[in-house]
């Protein structure tokens, strides 16, 4: 099967991708472009993120047979631990990426927008460790909703601007923050929070999380001396799928499973599956696949996990769709959730619920007992979510 790593001089896989943006920002966006493939290849940039990858991240993680949830369902289940990250997810591999190509270009900020605020976690700890200043733009309804969150940002030194406009979500944060950026470029960097956005960033931000299915790999072939017959990964913008895929992306045997969220079904604003369901269309600066309307109105997503809510999706996971390498499907809000408990119970790890789609998965496959072995990304610890789901639980037992 014949397909692109990299996306061409446009920032096109395919027919997806490029950068929608403003006149005044194409100078810039070029000018980042080359301060990204000059320091990929730079020993001493190499040097300093690698460092920081093994002595404060944590890497590499670990991958770790699961077998008292493989023997449950007849079939070898391995996870990828990036749970076990410094912050607790894979999100801090690009933030620190980013933040390093931040100061390498003399930028004296990093800003980006977030929704539930995992995002905006990840680069305030970032911004801390490197010293640059931190503004994360979120929506006035997250900020209520998410105060954990917003209180760890502001510990670690960042500035969270409320935005009161609009819906108060992810989307007008996204807008107020792209406003202040076009004014204030030359001192900042934007800091997208996954593979989506303009080019080059799908494009860095799968570069940084590459690492993930570089280690993955030699690390599989270690413990069981064969490549995995098939790798899972749950997708929201697309960022930790990308990551474990690419240590596999070129060898046919091994499938790779995308999984999108399903919410609570199938109608347009109850789930969060671009992939499945969206159109082609522009969001934020680049063409994916959009969940929209007839009208073409981008539509709300939905997820239980608010990770994954996003109504579109990275350019190169539409343009992998097409190509016909990764498969995509989906899991509802109720499925994560049973796998949120059995993980927890079988194996002693809580997985944040984005994660739990991909373990939910999993468990699908391994039911099916077509593959011997499924190897699974867990993007992210469940300890921010434990309240969550209880609450939930809590409310079921009350109706009852
Ligand atoms: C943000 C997040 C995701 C979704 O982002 P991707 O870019 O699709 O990886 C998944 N898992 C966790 C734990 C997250 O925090």
């Amino acid at each position: 099967m014949e397909f692109l790593d990299t996306p061409d001089k446009d920032g096109f896989y395919g027919s997806f991708g490029g950068a929608f943006v403003p006149e005044c920002l194409k100078t810039e966006f070029k000018k980042i472009t080359a301060a990204f493939l000059k320091y990929k290849d730079d020993a001493e940039f190499n040097a300093d993120l690698n460092d920081l990858y093994a002595h404060y991240v944590g890497r590499p993680s670990p991958v770790y047979f699961a077998k008292n949830l493989s023997r449950k369902h007849g079939t070898d289940i391995y996870l990828k631990r990036e749970d076990l990250n410094h912050t607790g997810a894979h999100k801090i591999n690009h933030c620190l990426g980013e933040a390093l190509l931040a100061k390498r270009m003399g930028k004296k900020k990093i800003i980006a927008e977030t929704g539930a605020g995992q995002h905006g976690v990840a680069l305030a700890t970032a911004a801390a460790l490197t010293g640059l200043e931190c503004d994360i733009y979120m929506g006035a309804i997250d900020v209520d909703k998410e105060k954990p969150n917003v209180d760890r940002m502001q510990l670690l030194g960042a500035k969270v601007i409320s935005v009161a406009g609009g819906t108060r979500t992810l989307k007008d944060a996204v807008d107020a923050a792209f406003e202040v950026y076009v004014k204030t470029y030359p001192d900042v960097l934007y800091a997208i929070g996954s593979v989506v956005g303009p080019h080059p960033f799908p494009m860095m931000v799968e570069y940084f999380q590459s690492i993930v299915g570089k280690e993955a790999r030699v690390q599989f072939e270690e413990l069981t001396g064969n490549l995995p017959e098939c790798v899972v990964a749950c997708v929201g913008g697309g960022s930790n799928a990308l990551g474990i895929f690419n240590g596999f992306l070129h060898e046919p045997s091994v499938k790779l499973f995308g999984v999108e969220p399903l919410g609570k079904g199938t109608a347009l604003g109850s789930h969060a599956a671009s992939i499945t369901y969206g159109k082609e269309g522009i969001l934020h600066g680049f063409k994916n696949l959009v969940l929209q309307d007839e009208q073409g109105n981008v539509a709300d997503a939905y997820s239980i996990a608010s990770g994954l809510d996003y109504p579109g999706v990275g350019p190169k996971h539409c343009y992998l769709k097409t190509v016909g390498r990764v498969c995509y499907d989906t899991v509802s809000d109720d499925e994560a959730l049973d796998a949120f408990y059995e993980l927890s119970r079988t194996e002693g790890i809580i997985p944040a619920l984005e994660s739990a789609h991909a373990v939910a998965y999993a468990v699908r496959l391994a039911k099916e007992k077509k593959y011997r072995n499924i190897l699974v990304n867990l993007s992210g610890r469940g300890d921010k979510d434990v309240e969550y789901v209880l609450g939930l639980k809590r409310n079921v037992s009350e109706s009852k």
